[in-house]
């Protein structure tokens, strides 16, 4: 059984007396692991030692940082196969989806890598400004911006992790990092990839404990210089509350809508919401949730889809064949089927699917939800997708916006002009036209509109973030 500590000034640290968790498979309820938890006294020492660590990385030159990422990158690319066993074990994704996973982990680290390297400034045509001559000379420079804490959910241990420590790094940044509860060992596998491939000590420490008894005292100390969160918007809202005056990221929940519009595939926006809503039990911030159909091709669609999700295989994440495996626990599987029975029993109807077996749940389909019902409107974090008719394309956007969420949007049109208004009208971070929002690129600007968040990631926008730039001023003595 794997058991990790805090990492604290290079060192993986077990403190005597401090409370050690079970890390428990919610689907076999088995012990995976143990996680000893952080005390106030050591969220200090963590801080105090990323404090050292900004010095000394950021005093490394980027090409050196380069060669220390690159190889932390190959080392997540050698162990990704113990990478996604630990991801299926500690969070019950399906061993094919954390292997997938887990294939994106080193990628992530090279292009951090570049893109902290590579942080070209402006040079600025003073003299363009009325009354200045050419005894000047100005220029932008970037400038770590120091200390990171970095918070992240169990749904994408690997992936969220990594899209916010390999921008920090690749930035010259020290990192504090506080993993989900759920899923302290896939964290604790990827930092030991950065210490194995020769980070300097403090430049990455890792402390671990619930949100609720360390998150205040992390993101609130005035030794950080930016909270990088990613989680739920009620914890995201807190975090404001607390955080003071510093840069601040906050990736938050959405309810993502998809528009099938009457001049969609039907076929095709049938296949891909089979995926995009039930991929990893649903429990993704970009998941289907709401699917808006023109009433015109709701029978088709509902026709369509509804075999291609009576296929889906849920069952023991560990063996090949099972697409989607449990939720993060009972407790949240009991959460998304009281919410289906609730909705059934206020009127809307369940096509298929909705039964609970311990912590997993068959993905459902219910149609006839109101878009103004709570099972549209908050955030379900499940595999479940509801279906509300849309009049037409006036209605359909106006449904779609209707959510205080706006983090992705996809929407099914072979129509230039539909898919144009679509694009522009509705608000989402990122809105795919032909395909629903459960589809990400490393690379890309990533991040929600009104209450699903501030900021963007992705690695360049991230990197961009978690950089200070300084104007510069050259003043000659005529
Ligand atoms: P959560 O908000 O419960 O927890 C997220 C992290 O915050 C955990 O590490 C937790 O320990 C910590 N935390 C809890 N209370 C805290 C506090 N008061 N101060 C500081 N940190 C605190 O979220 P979760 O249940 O782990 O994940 C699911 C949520 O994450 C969903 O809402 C989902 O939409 C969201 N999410 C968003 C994105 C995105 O990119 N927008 C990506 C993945 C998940």
């Amino acid at each position: 059984m794997k058991k990790t500590g805090l990492l604290i000034a290079g060192q993986w640290e077990s403190p005597a007396g401090h409370i050690v968790q079970e890390v428990v498979s919610p689907f076999s309820s088995e012990p995976v692991g143990e996680v000893v938890l952080a005390e106030r006294a050591d969220i200090d020492r963590a801080l105090d030692s990323a404090v050292l660590g900004s010095h000394t990385w950021r005093k490394t030159p980027a090409h050196e940082r380069t060669k220390v990422l690159l190889e932390a990158a190959r080392l997540a690319d050698e162990r990704q196969e113990e990478l996604a066993q630990i991801i299926c074990k500690e969070t019950g994704k399906s061993i094919r989806e954390a292997r997938g996973e887990a294939s994106r982990a080193g990628e992530i680290i090279r292009l951090s890598a570049f893109e902290g390297a590579h942080r070209y400034g402006q040079s600025l045509p003073l003299d363009a400004n009325l009354g200045t001559g050419l005894d000047k000379v100005g220029y932008t420079i970037a400038q770590p911006v120091g200390v990171v804490v970095a918070i992240t959910p169990f749904n994408y241990p690997s992936l969220l992790v990594l899209h916010k420590v390999g921008p920090a790094l690749g930035a010259g940044n020290s990192v504090v990092m506080k993993p989900a509860a759920q899923a302290p060992l896939t964290a604790s596998l990827l930092a030991q990839c950065f210490l194995d491939a020769g980070l300097p000590e403090g430049v990455l420490n890792v402390v671990n404990g619930a949100g609720r008894d360390i998150g205040a005292q992390l993101v609130s100390d005035p030794r950080v210089n930016k909270v990088s969160f990613t989680g739920s918007t009620a914890v995201g809202e807190q975090i404001t509350k607390v955080a003071g005056v510093k840069k601040l990221s906050l990736e938050l929940g959405a309810s993502s809508p998809v528009v099938v519009t009457q001049d969609a595939d039907i076929e095709q926006a049938a296949h891909a919401v089979a995926l995009g809503g039930y991929i990893n039990a649903g429990q993704v911030c970009i998941s289907v949730q709401r699917v808006i159909v023109e009433s015109a091709v709701e029978d088709a669609f509902i026709e369509a889809l509804t075999p291609k999700v009576n296929a889906i295989t849920v069952g023991d994440p560990g063996k090949d064949e099972t697409m989607v495996g449990t939720l993060i626990s009972e407790s949240d599987a009991a959460r998304v089927h009281t919410a289906i029975g609730q909705v059934v029993s206020d009127g809307a109807e369940l096509v298929t699917g909705g039964e609970r077996d311990g912590a997993m749940v068959s993905p459902a389909i219910v149609r006839n939800v109101p878009g103004e019902h709570s099972f549209a409107q908050d955030e379900l974090f499940g595999p479940a997708v509801s279906i509300t008719t849309a009049q037409d394309l006036d209605h359909a956007i106006q449904l779609a916006n209707s959510t205080r969420y706006g983090l992705g949007a996809g929407v099914f049109s072979h129509n230039m002009d539909t898919s144009i208004r679509a694009m522009r009208e509705i608000d989402a971070g990122v809105v795919h036209i032909n395909w629903t929002p459960l589809w990400r690129a490393d690379l890309m600007p990533y991040g929600g509109l009104k209450d699903s968040g501030i900021g963007k990631e992705g690695v360049r926008t991230a990197v961009n973030d978690m950089t200070d730039w300084k104007t510069i001023i050259l003043h000659s003595r005529v």
